[in-house]
């Protein structure tokens, strides 16, 4: 195999992105040492399919010989993304067994492999209480926890679309709350859902207050992954765009504060940017360790590179704003009909009361 990125051996971080399995488990370590990844994420089986085959003794052996063979510590440097349709705080009694049973089934593939981390989208309460979905959601996990050994699950927080559970931060604490063994339990912040949540990270002070909420709301300790994405929409859009980094509305800024941030150190790092093939990520995970080597936030060269990657993206972000600021105005008027509709019963009910007492005067 010749590698076509050098995994950096200086980084203090660890830079990855999403790898693809394709072919094998096994193969993803293979993409992750070519794309010079030092974490990577990957789908255990199909994100499509409730139910894949299930791994041969060969493909689990291939899997552990490849991260022995390029050093990645499958503990700790790995951080499979569960399927997105899996959904424990559905309130169909069917549906969210079947569920439990893909998301059990993905946890013991995470033993089987002996990888530490997994990362899961805590879900949506659809029509459902969203205090009651949150209990039952975290009734299951602790009996996923339960039925397994050591891997942690990871709740990743959400854009804020509809129902989606894991949106605010608060979602969060409120889930960990209730897990019973609370070592195998944490957090993946995704900085495009974040973004698209409405918590604003695209400054300094900006990020520093976000840190700041996180830690008193969630605590640092659970901090155990990071998805590194840009986000398309602008922030509070609730919309679940990832762009490639310094495209989007975060900036190439934001990914330089994070690649000089302290907490992020030790953890999984992923990129989930919009690309097709592996090896694409190579310049990406390049960039965060050139951003990580740059003090200066007035760098010639970083604001050239800003420029340069802001101006790519310079159709997408219009098209993505003006879509936004359409569907903020259509929410305006709906308020303001609806204000003007409880002011006419307001009105009409005074003249009725006014013309019921000068029935009384009479
Ligand atoms: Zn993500
Ligand atoms: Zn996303």
């Amino acid at each position: 195999m010749t590698a076509k990125f050098v995994r950096s051996t200086v980084s203090k971080y660890k830079f990855g992105a999403h790898m693809s399995g394709a072919g094998g488990v096994s193969n993803s370590v293979i993409n992750a040492v070519s794309s010079g990844c030092n974490s990577f994420a990957l789908f255990l089986k199909s994100p499509r399919k409730w139910i894949s085959p299930q791994y041969t003794s060969e493909e689990i052996q291939k899997f552990k010989d490849n991260c022995v063979k390029y050093n990645y510590n499958p503990l700790t440097d790995i951080l499979p993304h569960g399927q997105y349709f899996i959904n424990l705080a559905n309130p169909d009694p069917e549906k969210v067994e079947k569920s439990f049973e893909s998301f059990l089934d993905d946890l013991n593939r995470c033993e089987q492999l002996g990888i530490g981390l997994y990362n899961l989208h805590p879900g949506s309460v659809l029509k459902g209480d969203h205090g009651i979905q949150l209990k039952q959601l975290a009734s299951y996990l602790n009996k996923a926890i339960e039925k397994t050994n050591f891997v942690k699950i990871l709740l990743e927080n959400m854009a804020g679309t509809g129902n989606l559970v894991g949106s605010t931060l608060q979602d969060l604490h409120d889930v960990i709350e209730m897990i019973d063994d609370k070592s195998r339990i944490g957090v993946c912040i995704d900085t495009c859902h974040t973004f698209a949540a409405g918590y604003d990270i695209s400054n300094k002070e900006a990020f520093d207050k976000f840190w700041k909420d996180f830690d008193e709301i969630v605590g640092f300790k659970y901090l155990a992954a990071i998805h590194l994405n840009d986000s398309k929409a602008p922030l509070g859009a609730n919309r679940d765009l990832h762009e490639r980094l310094g495209q989007g509305f975060l900036g190439l800024e934001v990914f330089r504060i994070l690649a000089h941030y302290d907490h992020l150190r030790e953890i999984p790092i992923v990129l989930e940017t919009p690309y097709e093939k592996a090896e694409d990520y190579g310049p990406e995970i390049d960039l965060l360790e050139w951003l990580e080597n740059i003090d200066d936030p007035t760098d010639k060269e970083l604001l050239e590179k800003n420029e340069e990657l802001q101006k790519i993206g310079t159709k997408s972000r219009k098209e993505q704003l003006s879509k936004f600021e359409a569907k903020e105005k259509a929410k305006a008027k709906i308020k303001t009909t609806r204000k003007r509709k409880a002011e006419k019963v307001e009105i009409g009910m005074d003249i009725t009361s006014q013309l019921k007492s000068k029935k009384v005067k009479k």
